[in-house]
């Protein structure tokens, strides 16, 4: 054949998803999946979603071409609603398939910027995250920024690393509700962070994929408007794809921020221009949705009603299984004080092992739990799990 390679492994989490579906126990627990499910186990699509995309269909004059930066409106509307309207009018924006359409595009961006070309990244972080950098020709210098044992952000990894940082070097962080940890920097860190990205003349790519979904809206956002406020360069992959559960439209958008206008508008229109060379033009649906909703008083209320309950529902459940969890003598109280989807439990393989097979209780191969996996009538028998296989 004309293909000299060799097949790539299988997506761990692909294998699981199969292993799940054809397990028999009725009592089986998925906690391995990445996307928001309510206490049926469902990700139902968001009535203002549905509500924006009836009057869409009803309303929608043309399907002719948006070109590479996308819906403008939906631009202007995500970074108002992010980070404020002040902020918002430092920010250049392009809608872009999905947080990881942003994160590539952010990544193209720095491979062709002369004096980068170098990224770190905490660890550990989201599985698409270093494949996406190497894909762009990235070099990819990593450091232990959370201490799974201890369960907390190690500030001081992160300070010693950066210490070695070039100026113009990019810094990958996510702004809320860690993917894998659920543990994000608090405001002091957070502080110490901006701070010392600034003094090193650092650019930072801020990873915004779950706004609202830890604390609020506006809580959510407000490391990344901090880290905006100090640096004079910065990027922001975002990512509507949870907070709006629109998943499979792919949602997403990159905002450039830059010490001058000239700046600000070179690294924008080379963004587009790679964007041009790759996919052309982001997909329009996803972000027309999100439009019609930001700017509608009525479907904007109903969204942050629909996305208060997703955060209400995962902070319930944190507490739940914490409380549960302590009254088997397991301290897992760090479950509750945790923020959005995920939580990464420090388990040996062997009792990873063990609660699939023993408990049909099904969890990523590093020991990351989604809490919206977890339906409230299953805490006590998934604390109890945890118990019985987890003892030291
Ligand atoms: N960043 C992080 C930290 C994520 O967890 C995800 C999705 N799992 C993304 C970005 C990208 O999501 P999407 O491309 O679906 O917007």
């Amino acid at each position: 054949s004309t293909f000299l390679m060799q097949p790539c492994p299988d997506d761990p989490i692909l294998s699981l998803i199969g292993m799940f579906r054809d397990d028999p126990r009725s009592t089986k627990i998925d906690l391995s999946v990445g996307v928001f499910r309510n206490e049926e186990g469902q990700t139902p699509v968001l009535h203002a979603v549905k509500q924006a995309e009836s009057h869409l269909v009803a309303t929608q004059p043309t399907k002719t071409y948006l070109g590479p930066v996308g819906n403008t409106a939906f631009t202007a509307a995500v970074a108002r609603m992010a980070f404020g309207e002040a902020r918002a009018q430092r920010l250049s924006g392009l809608q872009t398939p999905g947080g990881t359409g942003a994160l590539r595009v952010a990544a193209d961006l720095l491979a062709r910027n002369a004096n980068t070309g170098r990224i770190w990244i905490g660890l550990p972080t989201w599985s698409n995250h270093i494949p996406v950098f190497e894909a762009a020709g990235l070099e990819i210098l990593t450091y232990g920024a959370i201490d799974i044992a201890a369960q907390r952000f190690d500030l001081d990894a992160l300070q010693a690393a950066l210490a070695a940082a070039r100026p113009g070097d990019a810094v990958l962080l996510q702004g809320c509700c860690h993917n894998p940890t659920g543990i994000d920097p608090d405001s002091a860190q957070w502080a110490a962070i901006a701070a010392l990205l600034e003094e090193k003349g650092l650019l930072p790519l801020i990873d915004l994929a779950y706004q609202g979904l830890g604390r609020g809206i506006s809580e959510d956002g407000e490391a990344a408007g901090r880290v905006l406020d100090t640096v004079p360069d910065a990027l922001v992959a975002y990512s509507c794809n949870k907070n709006f559960g629109l998943y499979r439209e792919r949602v997403g958008a990159l905002f450039i921020q830059a010490e001058n206008a000239a700046a600000r508008q070179a690294a924008a229109s080379n963004a587009a221009d790679l964007v041009r060379a790759n996919y052309s033009m982001p997909p329009d649906h996803g972000a027309a949705v999100v439009a019609c909703i930001l700017g509608d008083a009525q479907l904007t209320q109903d969204w942050k009603a629909e996305l208060e309950a997703m955060r209400t529902r995962l902070a319930t459940i944190r507490n739940a299984l914490a409380e549960a969890c302590s009254t088997h003598g397991l301290a897992l109280e760090a479950i509750a004080r945790q923020r959005g989807m995920f939580s990464r439990l420090a388990l040996a393989p062997s009792a990873i092992s063990a609660l699939r097979e023993e408990h049909a209780i099904y969890m990523a191969p590093d020991g990351r739990i989604n809490l919206a996996g977890l339906a409230m009538a299953d805490v006590a028998r998934l604390a109890a799990a945890l118990a019985r296989e987890c003892a030291p």
